[in-house]
């Protein structure tokens, strides 16, 4: 099977990969075969392709890359109830152990033996086919095209960051950092009801994608303008309601109260893999509610309802499209992080 493998840090190959047509010959009763798509470049990928590792996570074997998906069933297991052979599908990357206590809980996201694509030792999907459970396998509405459905996995971070959020109608916003995970976010506070969201970064050409998202979006470009000074002229001096922190920059984090209200709420989505700074006397004076995330849980019906519904729109964040023949082109040209682009994907020869 013809797969984009990672063989250590900073060496990728598109070769055959005959381990990963042995393990997915076995299609359980509760399984569905998917002919891949679209897969959509993540920031972990590039990260495992620089760095060969992310935190605990070391790529020690060869890998396959990818874990933003959509595809086409093509064969369902003799159990399977809600899917059919030739039904448009996106999967979410992350299969919990169902009897875990986290899972019981509801919280599989953070089942510490959850199996996630593309994070060593699993495999990703960029490949021809994938097999995956009926559960973690979304049909897809007739008007959300393969590549929005791509884009379910990184929106799903930012529905999952408004949720914590528990916006109400009519909030402030502040968005640290304008990349995909960034932009998706602004788009899932809009759609849960916020008036106005600000995104900030120091790449003119992201903000400028961001603000073009739709008119309540403000970017402020923290190279030169002040956050705190512009969100206060805007609430009175009040502040905004949250904070969404999407850079995973030490000193963005370091400076996540200063545009928030009293009362107001935090929420960290970028990864750190290191201690940082943390503000607590301005996080006390405000009585500050911080929210951490990690991935997502029973979000992705939700995410292809708004795309369905037009109350969130992915596409202008697909900046780029690559053939699957072209993968290693698109890796080499995702890790030099281009300025203008957020999202670039990857499409399968159907
Ligand atoms: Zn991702």
């Amino acid at each position: 099977m013809e797969s984009l493998v990672l063989e250590r840090k900073d060496e990728l190959s598109l070769r055959d990969f005959p381990e990963i047509a042995r393990q997915e010959e076995t299609l359980g009763p509760r399984d569905v075969r998917i002919k891949i798509h679209t897969v959509g470049i993540c920031g972990s990928d590039i990260h495992y392709y620089t760095h060969g590792r992310i935190g605990p996570f070391i790529v020690n074997d060869p890998m396959i890359l990818g874990h933003e998906a959509s595809g086409t069933i093509i064969e369902i297991g003799s159990e399977v109830t809600t899917l059919s052979p030739g039904d448009r599908v996106c999967m979410e990357p992350g299969i919990p152990d169902p009897n875990s206590k986290a899972t019981r809980l509801g919280m599989y996201n953070i089942d510490p033996a959850v199996r996630f694509w593309a994070t060593p030792p699993i495999h990703g999907i960029l490949r021809p086919t994938c097999v995956h459970p009926e559960a973690f396998t979304f049909k897809l509405p007739d008007n959300v095209s393969f590549a929005e459905a791509a884009m379910v996995e990184p929106l799903a971070v930012g529905v999952h960051a408004a949720t914590k959020a528990r916006i109400k109608p009519g909030d402030i916003a502040v968005v640290y950092g304008a990349g995909p995970i960034g932009l998706v976010t602004a788009l899932a506070a809009l759609a849960a009801g916020c008036a106005r969201v600000f995104v900030t970064d120091i790449a003119e050409k992201k903000l400028e994608i961001g603000a073009g998202l739709s008119p309540a979006i403000t970017s402020i470009n923290v190279t030169k303008q002040s956050v705190a000074e512009i969100v206060n002229a805007a609430t009175d001096g009040w502040g905004a309601d949250v904070v969404f922190e999407a850079t995973g920059s030490p000193l963005a984090a370091a400076q996540v109260f200063e545009p928030l209200c009293p009362g107001g709420c935090v929420v960290m989505i970028g990864g750190q893999p290191d201690p940082i700074q943390y503000d607590a006397g301005a996080a006390m004076v405000r009585e500050a509610r911080v929210e951490n995330i990690f991935r997502y849980a029973h979000v992705f019906p939700r995410c292809v309802g708004m795309l369905s519904s037009g109350a969130i729109d992915v596409k202008p964040l697909i900046t780029k499209k690559f053939e699957f023949k072209d993968s290693i082109h698109a890796f080499e040209i995702a890790a030099a992080a281009p300025p203008a682009d957020v999202k670039m994907q990857i499409e399968l020869p159907q």
